[in-house]
């Protein structure tokens, strides 16, 4: 998974986490709110719908009061013998008798009163058992009362009246005969009253279910109350009680677990933050974590390519832009791997790491690209040559590594950050750089020039061309003929192949490596092979010589794709002699040792060519069973020059034929070298002395000319 990948999905993690807490989290508040709101309003509701209950009870206590004595008064007041005797003589005893003295104690009134027909005059006036003065006790409301009772006649009135200890209850009526016959005069009139005392209240109270029932003044904060009016309308009083406040009570009952809930739903949410918080904590620690993996290497601990690549464009166009990038590639660290195993490369390249990355102060960031490469970015003033060589210096000396002496090399490729070339670009040139630096040997360090890419574009075109030359056959062989040395006679050609241009002759020294490059030259070998096999079945008796690129030796399939040209084109093993450079028996051994004893089995022979600028030894010829040895050019021509050259090579050429393996002196151009070689022990001569490279053509009316 990319960086980019796994931090975006880790962000859609974290996300969904805190989406789902949020929503749990709006969802229990909700929920908490809509049942706190339903609690209330029950709480609320019931409390309300007592407290009216009360008022009503609390109305209806003071009517029960109001008719109670109304009724006493009536009983009292429409009675046939009280009219009698009240308009009688001697009334104020038979008041006194019937009313004034049960007052004394009497549960329905406290005291009763009797004004004459005047409405002024006391008849009688007791209060518990004792006389007393209605006027004075009462005030001015008292004969207003009696007023309306007179004139309302049957009636009763009934009234609060404000008393000089408190507030009483009196109902006024005039004493009339049950039967009413006629007009009646002017009546006297009946009034008892009765305290509106704790008494009454206690008792009102618990009739009525008033608990804490009492008279006040005013109403008083907390309480429920009713408003006691007088005659006139007047407040004079106000009943008030405690409300039950059933839906508190019931509240206070379940309150408890209300509370228990409401702790346990916050301790729930609380955790279920905490879960979520640390959930996306972990899901933040987790994207940080990919996103350094995706951009370090695991090894060294360095960026990687793409943590460069990265960095390289957050520098982009900001003033950290890196003036070069250096691309360092070790040289032999193949071979440390091959030779100590990988925990030591592993080892050599942490060391190297490490080395790198405190190698200068201006190199800010260090990357491994690959096994063994790194890239190192310079921001700052110092110049290129400075830091190549502070790099180069960190491989001047060899490293330890438990105990053992490792020695590696290092090449370095440079490319300035110029105008707003994209990181790539950047990484593109360096690589290019590089490239050639280790193309022109190790240690080297170059810095990126346009050149190089131009180079590579003339080299991909000749690349292309050579591919098409190759499939159309323009790819020709000349055959340079192989002389025996004591008789002179042509005993062998070796074909050499020639590439016509229209531009002109490209030399197979530039177009065979580059078909080793860029994997042309299996097709190109078999080519060669194929077309000078055709032409040397013209000429019998000569032995054929064919030069096979170390690439080629090195593909597994090479052995048998050769025998079976050679079945193919039904052409005598034995006449063919494979040319081959030392450089394969040092990089692949094994594979060339295979090749070379599978092709032999079918009488194919070896030579191995250039011997003498290499570093090939005799025992090597030997070891890979080699049939010739070729002597190469250039020692040839060094017989011209005042040397102990010639000693060198007699001593080489009279090496190899004492272990049996015949010479062939190549590049002869007079005949003093030809002399020399002959008498060295040379049994083969080749050179433009004896012969230049010809066309088959050519080489078949020499031969002709020959046995003419
Ligand atoms: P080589 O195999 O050593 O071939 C001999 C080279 O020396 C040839 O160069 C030949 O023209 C040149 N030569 C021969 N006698 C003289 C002489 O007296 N004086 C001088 N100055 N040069 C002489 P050429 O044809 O340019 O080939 C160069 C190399 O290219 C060959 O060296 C061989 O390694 C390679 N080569 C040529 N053709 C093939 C091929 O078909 N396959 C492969 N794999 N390599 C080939
Ligand atoms: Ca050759
Ligand atoms: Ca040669």
């Amino acid at each position: 998974m990319s960086s980019n990948l796994a931090g975006r999905h880790v962000r859609t993690q974290t996300f969904s986490i805190i989406a789902t807490t949020v929503c749990f989290l709006v969802i229990a508040l909700v929920l908490t709110g809509l049942m706190a709101h339903v609690v209330t309003t029950m709480t609320r509701s019931a409390n309300e719908i007592d407290d009216a209950r009360a008022t009503r009870a609390a109305r209806a206590a003071v009517a029960a009061f109001v008719d109670r004595l109304s009724a006493t008064t009536t009983d009292n007041a429409v009675w046939d013998d009280a009219y009698k005797a009240i308009s009688a003589p001697g009334a104020a005893d038979w008041a006194y008798e019937n009313w004034g003295k049960t007052s004394a104690d009497y549960p329905l009134y406290d005291g009763a009163v009797v004004i004459g027909p005047d409405r002024s005059s006391i008849i009688s006036a007791y209060a518990k058992g004792k006389p007393f003065q209605p006027g004075t006790y009462f005030g001015a409301s008292f004969y207003r009362q009696v007023d309306k009772a007179a004139d309302s006649g049957q009636a009763p009135v009934v009234n609060f009246i404000k008393t000089k200890t408190g507030i009483a209850l009196i109902a006024s009526q005039a004493i009339q005969p049950f039967e009413k016959e006629g007009e009646l005069p002017k009546l006297s009139v009946l009034s008892f009253y009765k305290e509106f005392n704790a008494e009454v209240l206690a008792t009102l109270s618990s009739e009525h279910e008033l608990e804490g029932l009492r008279l006040a003044a005013a109403p008083e904060p907390g309480l429920l109350n009713t408003p006691i009016t007088d005659l006139k309308g007047s407040v004079v009083g106000h009943l008030v009680w405690p409300s039950k406040a059933p839906g508190s009570a019931v509240f206070q009952g379940v309150y408890p677990y209300v509370a228990a809930a409401v702790i346990i739903l916050v301790l729930f949410l609380a955790g279920v933050l905490l879960v979520g918080a640390s959930e996306a904590r972990r899901l933040n620690q987790l994207a940080q974590a990919a996103i350094f993996e995706a951009n370090h290497d695991s090894l060294s601990g360095l960026l990687n390519r793409h943590g460069l690549l990265t960095l390289l464009g957050e520098s982009e166009g900001s003033d950290f832009s890196p003036p070069r990038l250096y691309l360092v590639d070790l040289d032999g660290f193949k071979a440390v791997n091959d030779a100590w195993g990988h925990a030591v490369g592993d080892d050599l390249i942490r060391i190297v790491s490490k080395a790198l990355s405190a190698c200068h102060p201006e190199v800010v960031a260090v990357a491994r690209l690959g096994g063994d490469e790194f890239a190192l970015v310079q921001v700052g003033t110092a110049a290129r040559k400075e830091i190549e060589e502070t790099i180069l210096a960190l491989f001047a000396e060899p490293f330890k590594i438990d105990g053992r002496t490792i020695e590696v090399g290092a090449s370095i490729g440079a490319a300035a950050r110029e105008r707003d070339i994209p990181p790539l670009e950047l990484l593109r040139r360096a690589d290019m750089a590089l490239y050639r630096a280790k193309e022109n040997g190790r240690g080297r360090a170059i810095e990126y020039d346009p050149e190089l890419d131009r180079e590579r574009l003339r080299v991909a075109e000749l690349e292309s061309l050579l591919k098409d030359a190759i499939g159309d056959g323009t790819i020709e062989a000349v055959f340079q003929p192989l002389v025996s040395a004591t008789t002179g006679a042509v005993t062998g050609l070796e074909a050499l192949a020639r590439w016509r241009t229209a531009t002109g002759n490209i030399s197979p020294e530039i177009f065979i490596p580059l078909a080793e490059r860029c994997g042309l030259i299996d097709a190109l070998g078999v080519h060669m092979l194929k077309t000078s096999i055709e032409h040397a079945r013209n000429w019998p008796g000569l032995a054929l010589s064919v030069n096979v690129s170390p690439v080629q030796l090195c593909n597994p399939e090479f052995a048998d794709e050769v025998i079976s040209l050679l079945e193919d084109l039904d052409f005598d093993p034995r006449r063919l002699t494979l040319e081959i450079t030392e450089g394969v028996l040092m990089t692949n051994p094994d594979q060339a040792r295979r090749s070379i004893d599978h092709l032999k089995q079918v009488g194919i022979k070896f030579a191995l060519d250039d011997f003498g600028c290499g570093y090939a030894s005799i025992g090597a010829l030997r070891q890979f069973g080699f049939d010739r040895m070729k002597i190469d050019r250039s020692l040839v021509s060094a017989l011209d020059q005042a040397s102990n050259g010639a000693d060198v090579l007699k001593a080489t050429i009279s090496l190899a034929t004492a272990l049996q393996i015949p010479v062939t002196a190549e590049g002869i151009e007079n005949s003093r070298q030809a002399t020399i070689l002959r008498e060295a022990g040379c049994d083969q001569l080749q050179g433009y002395l004896i012969g230049k490279p010809m066309s088959a053509l050519d080489i078949s009316s020499k031969l002709q000319e020959q046995a003419a």
